[in-house]
């Protein structure tokens, strides 16, 4: 039992009480009750929860290569980090996505939905740094038979793998984008998620080269090409859906589908910057914020995405109210505990406890304004004092455990990348 006492939740001084993993009750301050004698008592006077943002798409391990495809254009920018890919190995995974878990918890992030190589490896870095993780098999086969025989057989045996995980993870299957994997993947890739109830992450319509092939191939868009193959519903989490026709958000409304808005990425790569946020809301589609891998978007910051996720949206739409601040909170928090099927996101009984304690003893929250509004447009995430995830703290005071050996440690795998 952990009690975190007198802790404004939604505006009013409250005590959190926490019971293994999860919140029991929030009650007013000074009302909590509990009969255990040896519970851990937080004082938080002068702080404020929040729930931990939950990052919905991204490349944990990218995390190392920050800086490595500058000032080029998207599909130059692939080529150029899949070869600097191709030198990685499951040592590098796990120290780089150790930094990128560091990372996450001094943002505030506590939940992550990753899409990378060398799962097993991730894993053992996101279980040991205490945060929620859903991580994927990427299966992308560049359209080759040999390598889709394989890639199914690795796919298959790690499955298996999974079901011995802690209840921090979740298996989940990535099918990289329609440009990268066979049409003969894809419907393998969605059908055996299907048959063992996992989500599918796919990369879609991020840029107007891949709507424009897509058409040019099939004939259609790659949200009607992917609707026609029975891929789309609501296990699907669709990353970035950037580039959408009026017929295209109708469908991923009718769906279901997670769309996942990556504003950074798209505006560092000039894939582009109208995302059709009141469209797939209105269709009814759920939408999510990521960050992207760093190797485009250079860091792993939900608070400068939301930001800059808003900020882009009332500029092109010339909306001040195009993305009214309680929707881009649910966006980093209870719409990907929708997605995920996983009761996060939340500050309320029942929910599993991951909770941010964020100091507002600064600069950035001296006005009258409501938290979140200097939350997201005038703090940096440096306000979060105290980060927990699963009912553990991950952070106390800004201070993860064993910091400098994860940064030293990583700092030894940049030789791989040259
Ligand atoms: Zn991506």
């Amino acid at each position: 039992m952990m009690i975190l006492k007198n802790i404004i939740v939604g505006g009013v001084p409250s005590d959190i009480l926490i019971d293994g993993n999860r919140i029991a009750s929030v009650v007013k301050a000074g009302t909590v009750m509990c009969d255990k004698s040896d519970a851990v008592i937080v004082d938080c006077t002068g702080k404020t929860a929040m729930p931990g943002f939950v990052n919905m798409h991204t490349h944990a391990a990218m995390t190392l290569m920050r800086g490595m495809g500058e000032d080029i254009a998207f599909h130059e920018w692939l080529k150029r980090i899949w070869e600097v890919e191709s030198k990685i190995d499951a040592e590098y995974v796990y120290h780089a996505t150790k930094v990128a878990c560091l990372e996450m918890i001094k943002t505030g992030t506590t939940s992550f939905n990753d899409h990378y190589w060398h799962m097993p490896e991730a894993y053992k870095a996101a279980t040991e740094m205490g945060l929620r993780s859903v991580l994927a098999y990427v299966i992308c086969d560049r359209k080759e038979p040999e390598e889709a025989a394989r890639q199914k057989e690795q796919c298959m045996r790690m499955f298996q793998q999974t079901k011995a995980w802690g209840d921090t993870a979740t298996f989940a299957i990535a099918i990289h984008a329609i440009y990268s994997v066979s049409e003969e993947m894809i419907l393998w890739g969605t059908d055996f998620a299907r048959r063992n109830g996992l989500k599918i992450h796919i990369h879609l319509s991020e840029t107007s080269k891949e709507v424009e092939d897509c058409m040019a191939e099939h004939g259609v868009s790659p949200v009607v090409y992917l609707d026609r193959l029975g891929v789309l519903g609501p296990d699907v989490i669709a990353a970035h859906a950037l580039w959408l026709s009026d017929e295209d958000a109708e469908i991923l409304g009718k769906r279901g589908v997670t769309c996942v808005h990556n504003v950074n990425s798209n505006l560092k790569l000039a894939s582009g910057y109208r995302f059709p946020y009141a469209e797939l809301r209105d269709a009814g589609a759920n939408i999510c914020l990521g960050t992207d891998g760093c190797a485009s978007s250079n860091n792993l910051d939900m608070l400068e995405t939301m930001k800059t996720s808003a900020m882009i949206q009332k500029a092109w739409r010339n909306d001040p109210s195009a993305m009214p601040i309680p929707e881009l909170i649910s966006m980093a928090t209870s719409n990907a505990g929708k997605a995920l099927g996983l009761e996060i996101g939340k500050i309320e009984p029942g929910a599993l406890a991951d909770i941010l304690i964020v100091d507002t003893e600064n600069c950035s929250f001296v006005s009258p304004a409501p938290f979140e509004a200097n939350l997201i447009y005038s703090a940096h995430s440096d306000c979060i004092d105290s980060v927990i995830c699963n009912g553990r703290f991950v952070m106390k005071g800004r201070k993860v455990e064993g910091e400098k050996e994860i940064l030293r440690n990583a700092a030894e795998m940049l030789t791989k990348l040259m």
